[in-house]
């Protein structure tokens, strides 16, 4: 591992976080408002640990069968890590106790299945669904519509706790269609407060990539998932 490249991540992680905290002032916040998950999928445990040296914290990885080795490799280190891409059923229970939140709720049946493995596994799932903002049917993710009628049922489930709502920006969607797209994500938060108040906080709103992160703080995100940006220049 050469010294060159953990001073790139670096570097890149420390611009990242700058334009974090701009965004975050913006939008009336203070930059700890605002957090990061280094996501990781693009690179091997040698290029994870500049990230750690530097403070990174948080770390996503969005398939289940590469959260897993690096998980368990580094195990004991003090690293939150979230499930940010689709889980499927018969992954819940290898997954749920190596991770701080699932940031991929994407149905009903999934939020029942992770209940009941939370149950017999004796944690507490965090969790946070996802909508499909975009209306792109390749997307995976929950109707805003149909919300409003599973969210008390979901309040019911004793071992999950619905902490917010995620979402992806559409893959053809310029900056003005993103920001769209995330406040709407914002806006049915607000909306299901009212009409669910006894639901849940739904504090979090996990959104924003690499190319779009800072409109999504601008819009109101309190987590931003960030890939690419913190690799560049070290990746071929
Ligand atoms: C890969 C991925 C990201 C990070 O994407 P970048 O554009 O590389 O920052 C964020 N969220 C999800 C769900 C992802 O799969």
């Amino acid at each position: 591992m050469s010294s060159q490249l953990e001073k790139r991540i670096g570097e890149n992680l420390a611009e990242v976080e700058g334009r974090i905290a701009e965004a975050a002032m913006r939008s009336g916040r203070r930059p700890g408002d605002v957090r990061l998950v280094a996501v990781t999928k693009y690179v091997g445990i040698e290029l994870i640990e500049p990230l750690l040296a530097c403070g990174c914290r948080t770390l996503g990885e969005s398939r289940p069968q590469q959260l897993w080795p690096k998980a368990e490799a580094l195990a004991g280190r003090d690293i939150a890590w979230h499930m940010i891409g689709p889980l499927q059923r018969n992954k819940v229970r290898r997954t749920l106790p190596l991770v701080e939140m699932v940031h991929s709720a994407d149905s009903l049946r999934l939020v029942e299945t992770i209940d009941r493995i939370a149950e017999e596994l004796q944690l507490r799932a965090r969790l946070l669904l996802e909508v499909n903002t975009s209306g792109d049917q390749a997307k995976h993710g929950l109707a805003a519509a149909q919300l409003e009628e599973s969210l008390p049922r979901l309040a019911e489930y004793r071992n999950v706790e619905v902490c917010g709502l995620m979402c992806m920006a559409g893959l053809d969607s310029g900056p003005e269609e993103t920001r769209k797209e995330f406040a709407e994500l914002r806006q049915t938060r607000d909306r299901l407060r009212l009409c669910c108040p006894g639901g849940a906080a739904l504090d979090e709103l996990s959104m924003g990539m690499s190319g779009d992160y800072e409109i999504a703080i601008e819009e109101g995100a309190t987590i931003v998932r960030v890939g690419s940006a913190l690799f560049e220049g070290v990746l071929e």
